[in-house]
């Protein structure tokens, strides 16, 4: 296995040192193959929003594991789970389920081009949208951590399509409008941004998104594959009040089984095969045991909605953190950014509005805070350029006691 690992980030290769080996995760922790229990706020990387293995949802898959595991036919399964999407994101009324976020992503860029007939796609610098090709241009989460503007193997021809805009800059999509008349079949952002640190979207900033795509006939595409479900039950666009014609979903949606999605517009989405002429497909797609999985997680957000809990458990993280840094004297050369249960700490003087921001952190200094949290019992994604994730699982006291070793992480950090 390349790197010894399935994902690149999963390495440390930017922390520094060996990766331990998880064993098993229950609730807010993950044990090691050694035995070490650790709390733990990499979270799947934002699937578990109810902590490790809750037993609704493990119950569910396993009952759906003895009818079954695939079919390669339809299930009911498959159209309750589309059933709740619909209904929990309104501007998704209709919806193709796939296997990972990176899958979604592709076909919704594969379905803007055919929808408008155009080619060229806008990113944002620092935005990660999966690995597909067309989006491994000035991508966050481990491309930015491994320091690459972008990957060999994808060619410079189909590169040349994507446009790169700073985050929270209207004027610098305007300015791409601009530059290329006609040809911008979307637009796609992470409504909040999450994978260069949280980023929150500066106020207005999604609303000239969706009039600047409406007016240059381009699709406005949110890519809700972390905030989806996670900042409200209809994902940024509720919290934020802005409505894509395209929406990417993951995560939170497959519970911790490979699950994406992408819904949207009727007419939009009526254009997929066999409706339509533009071509997606799957094997496992709508897989049993992945729907069971789904529909056990959206079922709990619907019956109780854990937004006001995950905001004061946020809010309690936040409380905690900022009297350590005050403690460690540390509140100036580092910035604390929330939005609900993402968060992130920066090791560079905040805000951070965007990517050029987010890359002035002082890595080193992450890698070493990131090893004494970890010696202190606290798993922290290892690098910088990634969200920390609260479930519902965490306790209030183990919030506190990650304040705690955050305190003294960063007086051995200091110390160094
Ligand atoms: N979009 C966003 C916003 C993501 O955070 C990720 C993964 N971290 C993806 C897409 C890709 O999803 P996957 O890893 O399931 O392919």
């Amino acid at each position: 296995m390349p790197g010894g690992v399935s994902s690149p980030v999963r390495s440390f290769a930017s922390v520094g040192g060996e990766p331990f080996f998880v064993s098993s995760g229950r609730g807010a922790r993950v044990r090691d193959a050694d035995g070490i229990s650790r709390l733990d706020y990499v979270m799947s990387y934002g699937p578990l929003l109810f902590g490790h293995a809750p037993a609704f949802v493990v119950r569910e898959v396993a009952k759906a594991a003895r009818g079954g595991t695939s079919f390669g036919a339809p299930t009911e399964r498959e159209v309750r789970l589309a059933e709740r999407v619909t209904r929990m994101v309104p501007s998704i009324e209709m919806v193709r389920f796939v296997n990972s976020g990176t899958e979604a992503a592709m076909s919704a860029i594969r379905l803007a081009r055919g929808a408008t007939g155009r080619a060229r796609i806008v990113k944002t610098d620092g935005g990660y949208h999966g690995h597909a090709d067309s989006f491994l241009v000035s991508a966050g989460s481990g491309v930015a951590t491994f320091a690459i503007a972008g990957s060999s193997g994808v060619p410079s021809e189909l590169a040349a399509l994507t446009t790169v805009v700073p985050y929270n800059d209207a004027d610098a999509l305007e300015g791409a409008f601009r530059r290329h008349p006609g040809e911008i079949a979307a637009f796609v952002l992470e409504p909040v941004a999450a994978n260069m640190g949280v980023v929150p979207p500066r106020s207005g900033y999604l609303e000239a998104a969706r009039e600047l795509t409406s007016r240059h006939g381009a699709l406005l595409v949110f890519d809700e594959v972390i905030t989806g479900f996670r900042v409200a039950r209809g994902g940024a666009q509720e919290l934020y009040g802005v409505e894509p014609d395209l929406t990417i979903l993951g995560k939170i949606l497959g519970g911790g089984l490979p699950v994406g999605a992408y819904g949207g517009r009727r007419d939009l989405m009526d254009r997929v095969a066999p409706s339509g002429d533009v071509y997606q497909a799957g094997t496992l797609s709508g897989n049993p045991l992945a729907m069971a999985a789904g529909i056990a997680m959206l079922r709990e957000i619907e019956r109780r909605p854990p937004y006001a809990e995950l905001e004061r458990k946020g809010a309690l993280l936040e409380a905690g953190l900022r009297e350590a840094l005050a403690e460690a004297g540390a509140g100036s050369s580092v910035a604390y950014q929330r939005v609900g249960s993402l968060s992130t700490l920066f090791f560079t003087e905040g805000p951070v509005a965007d990517f050029a921001g987010a890359k002035r952190s002082d890595t080193a200094r992450y890698a070493a805070f990131f090893h004494a949290m970890r010696e202190g019992g606290v798993f922290l994604p290892p690098a910088q350029f990634e969200a920390w994730f609260v479930s519902t699982a965490h306790a209030d006291a183990d919030l506190r006691r990650t304040a705690r070793a955050v305190r003294e992480s960063l007086q051995q950090v200091s110390g160094d």
